[in-house]
């Protein structure tokens, strides 16, 4: 167990406190379970929640690590996987194959 809670999700404040296995904020009234802030949450480029099998689009022109493939801005990416890692989404690029994305570069897209 990990006895520092962690801070609200919503407003970010540190003076969270456990009741009923639920975390609760006392700035903003958030309620959320402790299981789901164990794993931290991975944000696109414009703070979206991102999820294991969204689908999100390339922001930016991103140069493939030893090749001579760019993967365009607009790309759109169907089924990630979040990881651990710098490179946090893991994910097949059409026309490129497997690789590893930084999700401050993508934006999720709702289909
Ligand atoms: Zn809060």
């Amino acid at each position: 167990m990990n006895d520092t809670l962690p801070p609200c999700p919503e407003c970010g404040s540190v003076y969270a406190y456990e009741m009923d296995s639920l975390l609760n904020c006392p700035e903003c009234g958030h309620t959320w379970s402790a299981e789901d802030s164990a794993a931290p949450m991975i944000r696109d480029a414009v703070g979206n929640v991102l999820a294991d099998g969204d689908t999100v689009t390339v922001i930016k022109d991103l140069k493939v690590k030893g090749t001579s493939s760019t993967v365009k801005v607009g790309t759109k990416v169907r089924g990630i996987r979040l990881v651990e890692g710098d490179h946090d989404i893991d994910c097949k690029v059409p026309g490129i194959g497997p690789m590893g994305l930084k999700s401050q570069f993508v934006k999720k897209v709702s289909e």
